[in-house]
């Protein structure tokens, strides 16, 4: 396999028992996890950004940017919430403001110990193997500095290679940016002379920018483009009982009765019945999709302008985006009488200060943000195709033998995905998205290379989940056993096979998303739940059959992870 194989010259070059590429919350609970159970490691931490936290850093923030988390569930065992002074705010609606959220995991990453670790401003350009074949070197950016380590995590986050629309801005004078930079850029927006801003894209973060300039008393045109998968779904945090949406999501009650990635969590029956039960299967469509008819009542009266805001599908299918309502107004208020304009429509010029459609409508524009998403693809190893390729990574240069292989692997996989979960079948046809040009992630758990499974390189944060804390812990401990050899993998044609049925299970269920990262949605707590299981620690936390159907997981629940890991397997002994 290729390697980069450049001599770096004397002193440029600092070793490593394991570097870290990305200091949000995924890369930074790993270092966590790593120096939990092998305290003598010796670990850094780097990142481009000047503070920790990533999507969350000081520079990433705005002050209309709340976490759409419910506080509770958005916590680390190790720091809570009312030990932080001074007090962290949140807005009308109860969630957390961006900008508290990032001072608490500053104050976390010191309380445990990592700012130490940490490098800044540190940006990576390029990872090679080492000619050993054994060891990983990162080549930084300006400095010409290569880190070479023992292992290697990637955990340098979905939302950081922006997505641009194919569009000529060189002859349009407002200032246009991409979602990524709304924050850095704000002086671009949030001034006296920009009246009116164009948002080009249909995330949850297109809605959080419109609510922010809504909040700064501009007036926005919503350009939503005709052929990808439309709006999104914006839920009500709030469920008609009176308790939260949350709450739910985070017991195992919504994996159990939808379609489900891993069901071999001491359910059986439950699974059966909600899978393969006609009526039980169906149970689950209506019990979601009811919450759009929830959602439309709330919205009425509609008009025109309002109609082109709303998502044609409920949400069971994973067509749209789905967001939380964490916003302290009323957006859809907005977009009825108008301070938001919407138009389902498509770019297709941008010149002098006017913004033209494929409709041939043109306005003019005080400054545009394009809030079309992220790249879904790592870079950090593109000057060495093979090794891409290998890597399980979105790659442009796939060899037939590659393609094949992976062809007859996904095909069969989809067998199990539909006989696992026979609904499946009935899915709608997918938005007319142009597929990406390169492929999908092909890492066993979202996070290991099946070509490089020797304990050496796991990515963390490829797959999101609604659940990012708990997942960051639980996936934070799974690596670290894994990188010190204390968790046998399967053979490598198992690893494959298991690799495959992970990729098309998260492709098959979100009809709308499955050109982009493997999302991980409703089931997430069964997926940890099977993990937990292989590092050998009893998923049921909360005492009782009931209690672990409907009962959520929060971070006391997780506080002692690392003791129970520590008790069956001991502290890893320097090598
Ligand atoms: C606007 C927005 C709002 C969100 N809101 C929520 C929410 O409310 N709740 C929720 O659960 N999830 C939310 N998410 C999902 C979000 O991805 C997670 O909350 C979480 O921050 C992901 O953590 P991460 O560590 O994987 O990646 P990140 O937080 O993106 O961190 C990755 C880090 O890697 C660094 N990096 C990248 N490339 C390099 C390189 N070459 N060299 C050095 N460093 C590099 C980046 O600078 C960054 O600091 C949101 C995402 C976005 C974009």
């Amino acid at each position: 396999m290729g390697s980069l194989s450049v001599e770096p010259d004397a002193g440029q070059e600092e070793q490593f028992d394991l570097v870290i590429v990305g200091a949000g919350i995924n890369g930074l609970y790993a270092a966590r996890a790593l120096l939990a159970i092998q305290p003598s490691i010796n670990l850094v931490v780097v990142d481009s950004l000047s503070s920790v936290g990533g999507v969350w850093s000081r520079e990433r923030i705005y002050p209309g940017l709340n976490v759409q988390t419910t506080p509770e569930y958005f916590e680390l065992p190790e720091l809570r919430y009312k030990d932080v002074t001074p007090p962290l705010e949140h807005n009308s609606k109860g969630f957390m403001t961006g900008p508290s959220w990032s001072r608490y995991f500053q104050a976390w990453s010191e309380k445990v110990g990592l700012t130490k670790h940490v490098r800044l401003n540190t940006t990576v350009r390029q990872i090679a193997r080492h000619a050993d074949g054994k060891r990983w070197q990162c080549y930084l950016a300006d400095s010409g500095k290569i880190l070479t380590s023992d292992k290697l995590i990637v955990a340098n986050g979905i939302a950081s290679l922006p997505k641009y629309p194919d569009l000529d801005c060189s002859k349009f004078s407002p200032p246009v940016m991409h979602h990524r930079y709304f924050g850095e850029r704000r002086a671009d927006w949030d001034k006296e002379e920009v009246k009116h801003v164009t948002v080009y894209g249909a995330g949850k973060g297109s809605m959080d920018n419109i609510v922010q300039l809504i909040k700064s008393g501009k007036k926005v045109k919503w350009v939503i483009r005709k052929g990808g998968r439309g709006p999104p779904w914006i839920m009500d945090p709030n469920l008609p009982n009176g308790g939260r949406a949350e709450a739910l999501g985070f017991s195992r009650f919504l994996a159990l009765i939808m379609p489900s990635l891993y069901q071999d969590e001491g359910f059986s029956g439950l699974h059966y019945f909600f899978k393969q039960n006609f009526f039980g299967r169906n149970f689950s469509k209506f019990f979601m999709n009811s919450s759009r008819s929830v959602a439309m009542s709330q919205l009425k009266p509609l008009n025109e302008n309002l109609r082109r805001a709303l998502p044609e599908m409920g949400p069971f299918w994973m067509y749209h985006v789905i967001g939380i309502d964490n916003y302290d107004i009323k957006v859809y208020d907005f977009i009825r009488n108008g301070d938001i304009e919407v138009a389902r429509d498509d770019i297709v010029s941008l010149q002098g200060d006017t913004v033209t459609l494929e409709s041939g409508e043109s306005f003019q524009t005080d400054a545009v943000v394009f809030a079309t998403g992220w790249k879904a693809s790592i870079s950090l190893f593109s000057d060495n195709m093979e090794l891409e390729m290998q890597m399980g990574l979105p790659s442009t240069s796939y060899t037939d033998e590659y393609t094949q292989k992976w062809k007859a692997l996904e095909e069969e996989a989809d067998k199990r995905v539909y006989l696992e979960n026979p609904i499946l079948k009935d899915a709608p046809a997918p938005p007319r998205i142009p597929p990406q040009e390169s492929g999908p992630f092909r890492l066993y758990h979202y996070t290991v290379p099946t070509n490089f499974a020797d304990g050496s390189i796991a990515f963390l944060g490829v797959s999101p989940s609604p659940g990012t804390c708990h997942y960051a812990i639980v996936m934070g401990l799974w690596t670290a056993a894994y990188l010190t050899g204390k968790l046998e993998l399967p053979s490598k044609e198992e690893l494959e096979k298991v690799t495959a049925f992970e990729l098309r299970f998260t492709q098959i269920r979100h009809v709308g998303l499955s050109n982009e990262f493997p999302l991980i949605t409703f089931d997430w707590m069964a997926i940890v739940a099977e993990f937990l299981k292989e590092l050998g620690i009893n998923p049921y936390m909360k005492g009782g059959y009931f209690r672990e159907i409907f009962w959520s997981y929060k971070a006391d629940d997780y506080a002692d992870l690392f003791d129970k890991w520590i008790a069956k397997h001991g502290i890893v002994e320097p090598k």
